[in-house]
């Protein structure tokens, strides 16, 4: 089902506060052709800036990204932040949260990045990408084929490599990491929901892929909404489905339109983003 703000307006609007968990790639932006290319988008930051001013919205980013790099994609103050899956956290005052040692992660990481240099060495449309927290193998130029013989090659190699369950291997399409168990949104999501609760509010997700299904169980389970970002409908625990990035963006912008301004202050009169 498609979402219009009507679709599920009247559940959040009548929630006291709304806190928004974003996806970056794929939701609120359309994807980059390489994970190093970092190129800010001002309308996105714009819209978080406009969200995240709003006293009656929380906002946190969540991105498989290392959280430098959704630092660099949203410099917006006053918003969470959540790099490699939320390993990596940022708060909105700006101070970093580990939510593990980086020490007992990089010696497993660290065996398999050689042997997976070792299979992509010499073949065309593979690239590896070492986030610090976890490694990823990307195939999104390979042919299909080569793609499904490499990856399932890399995905037995680490599997050999990290025989503890404090890692896990996260597939998708012509892509394969691996990062430590916490990297999952869900897990993620629930620590924020409880770590820093927020009472009255109602949780919101959109999201766009298999590692954002993992958040939506937890999302549903607290009462709140998950929504799919996707071109084509399919199997999904979302409540609905936006088709793109920007139905996403205009789905948010026309929400918090909806919501209403920020409530003047009584002293000053001003709005509270003044
Ligand atoms: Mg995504």
């Amino acid at each position: 089902m498609l979402c219009t703000p009507e679709t599920i307006g009247k559940q959040l609007l009548r929630a006291e506060r709304l806190w928004m968990f974003l996806d970056y790639d794929g939701t609120l932006a359309e994807f980059a052709p390489t994970p190093d290319h970092i190129h800010p988008d001002p309308k996105i930051i714009t819209l978080l800036t406009d969200l995240a001013h709003h006293p009656r919205i929380r906002i946190a980013v969540i991105s498989g990204r290392r959280l430098r790099h959704v630092r660099s994609l949203v410099p917006v103050p006053g918003v969470w932040l959540a790099g490699t899956y939320g390993v990596e956290l940022q708060t909105p005052d700006g101070q970093q949260i580990s939510r593990l040692e980086y020490d007992t992660i990089r010696p497993t990481l660290e065996t398999v990045k050689p042997r997976w240099e070792l299979l992509i060495a010499h073949r065309q449309g593979f690239f590896l990408e070492d986030k610090g927290w976890s490694l990823a193998l990307h195939a999104r130029f390979a042919g299909d084929e080569e793609a499904d013989t490499v990856l399932a090659q890399a995905r037995r190699t680490a599997a050999d490599g990290a025989q503890t369950d404090a890692f896990r291997i996260l597939g998708g399409h012509k892509f394969l990491e691996i990062g430590p168990a916490l990297a999952h949104k869900g897990h993620t999501v629930e620590y924020l929901l409880d770590r820093f609760r927020w009472p009255g509010a109602v949780a919101l997700y959109l999201g766009d892929d298999d590692k954002d299904e993992e958040a939506f169980a937890v999302i549903q389970a607290h009462g709140g909404i998950a929504v799919l970002v996707a071109k084509e409908a399919r199997e999904t625990a979302a409540d609905c489905r936006l088709d793109s990035p920007q139905a996403a963006c205009q789905w948010l912008t026309t929400l918090l339109r909806h919501y209403g301004p920020p409530e003047m202050t009584e002293e000053t009169g001003q709005r509270h983003r003044e």
